[in-house]
């Protein structure tokens, strides 16, 4: 058999994907996907943008894999990388990782950190590359919390220690403490920098005490000049952790090193921790993350958008940001999706087009219950008038549930307009349904599987009726 030559190998895949793909899919995905190496079975492949690579990872990478090895003859392995990411950690061309950020980021000052930061040299593994202050939006949410964290960053072990960073879920803590080592890392790339979880930190004590390497846990963990330990909440209730943790962080506190932890709330509201690590954690600097506002949200998007080289129009990014209220990981992924669909679809990136992508059941997007009853029937192979009678069936009554459910959170329905929907059934008994229905839709896959396949349907409805 031939073997192909490197490149070979890429463009024979990228071939026999042209011909198995859509259009907008290939054009997307695999087309801007450049060869870069291929050694020992692996091929290595560079993405435009971490968008993108992730992408690829997800859907793709299996397809890639076995389309090559068939080529080749044997297993191929498929590695994706970010082409910026990958050539900044690597080589020497002079534009960086963190010059794209500099640039990116001239002309918009209001809710940005103005950077004077010179290119990354230094990185710690553990620290996401993403994580940098040029790529933090800062809100009146997050002011005080971002200041705090420069401060640090600039003079290690002053003014805040500990700095003791709080705020929920997917609201940039992990995002804000590591931006800190990286620029530590920058201003001083000898700094000793470390990265925890807490769940590591625990980790590394029980096989210190196992292996009876106490020492050398000491000794890592007390060398730091600037330690950062994430979701330190997680150490609740864990004694002999609290313990070792109480003496590290006098340790290093009493050295003049800088600690920096963060939790999803204040020190005082941790249960099961041990008062004298309350008044520790106290003794600096608490600075809370707030939920973002509507602007700070769609200053993210926007930002998030110029990362990817993506162009978003502003009613677009409006709405997303919207919608998504509470929490920046799911901005972020509600993104994500929206981008990504458009591409799948070749639909252009309007609010109408995307609309029904980031509301499946129709929040916003208008679904009928008539359409729902229409649906939920074809799927369930139930008819509408069985789920309208008073039978007990179970698959009817399954169906009946599921109507029930996808009613209240795709339409403006009451429950009692929702229960006139399916033959004059009781508010209570609606209530009932959805509770059943929310309920089993994590431990019954079926089911889930069913629901989403509603769903899937009352979208391309929604999308044909536009
Ligand atoms: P937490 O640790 O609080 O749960 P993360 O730091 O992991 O949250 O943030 C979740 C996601 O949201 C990350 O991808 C992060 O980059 C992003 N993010 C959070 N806050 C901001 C912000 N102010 N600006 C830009 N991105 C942000
Ligand atoms: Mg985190």
């Amino acid at each position: 058999m031939h073997v192909p030559t490197r490149n070979e190998l890429w463009t024979k895949v990228q071939q026999l994907l042209q011909k198995n793909l859509s259009k907008p899919s290939y054009e997307t995905w695999i087309r801007p996907a450049e060869f870069f190496d291929f050694k020992d079975g692996c091929l290595t492949l560079l993405a435009p943008n971490s968008f993108s690579s992730d992408w690829l990872r997800k859907n793709y990478s299996q397809t890639i894999e076995e389309i090559a090895s068939e080529i080749f003859g044997k297993n191929v392995k498929v590695y994706i990388k970010v082409k910026e990411e990958f050539s900044s950690n690597t080589s020497k061309k002079k534009k960086t990782f963190s010059n794209v950020e500099n640039n990116s980021i001239v002309g918009r000052d209001n809710a940005e950190v103005r950077s004077n930061q010179v290119p990354v040299k230094k990185f710690l593994p553990g620290l996401n590359l993403r994580y940098v202050f040029n790529r933090f939006v800062v809100g009146p949410n997050s002011r005080m919390a971002h200041a705090a964290a420069m401060a640090v960053a600039e003079s290690p072990g002053r003014e805040f220690n500990p700095l003791f960073i709080c705020g929920g879920v997917g609201l940039g803590k992990t995002h804000l403490m590591q931006s800190i080592g990286h620029y530590r890392l920058e201003i001083d790339p000898d700094a000793k920098v470390a990265y925890v979880s807490t769940e590591t930190f625990t980790n590394d004590l029980i096989v210190a005490i196992r292996k009876d390497g106490m020492q050398a846990f000491r000794n890592r963990y007390r060398e730091a000049d600037l330690i950062l330990v994430d979701d330190i909440q997680f150490i609740e209730g864990k004694e002999y952790t609290q313990e070792e943790f109480f003496h590290t962080f006098n340790a290093l506190h009493e050295a003049g090193r800088q600690i920096v932890l963060t939790s999803d709330r204040p020190p005082s509201q941790i249960p099961r921790l041990q008062e004298r690590l309350i008044s520790r954690f106290s003794m600096g600097l608490i600075a809370d993350i707030q939920a973002p506002d509507l602007e700070t949200r769609m200053a993210i998007l926007q930002k998030k958008a110029e990362h990817e080289r993506m162009r978003l129009p502003r009613d677009l990014i409006q709405f997303i940001a919207g919608r998504f209220t509470s929490n920046i990981r799911e901005l972020e992924g509600a993104f994500t999706r929206a981008v990504a669909f458009a591409s799948i679809t070749g639909l252009p990136m309007t609010v109408e087009s995307v609309a029904p992508m980031l509301d499946p059941t129709g929040q916003g997007v208008e679904v009928k219950p008539k359409q729902v009853l229409e649906k939920v029937a074809e799927v369930f192979g139930v008819t509408e008038e069985e789920m309208r009678s008073p039978s007990r069936r179970r698959p009817v009554s399954q169906a009946r549930q599921v109507g029930m459910y996808l009613m209240r959170h795709g339409t403006d329905l009451s429950l009692p307009r929702i229960g006139e929907s399916f033959g004059g059934k009781d508010h209570t008994t609606v209530m009932y349904a959805i509770e059943q229905v929310e309920k089993k839709l994590s431990s019954e896959p079926q089911l889930a599987s069913q629901v989403q396949k509603v769903k899937d349907l009352l979208q391309i409805d929604s999308r044909k009726r536009r």
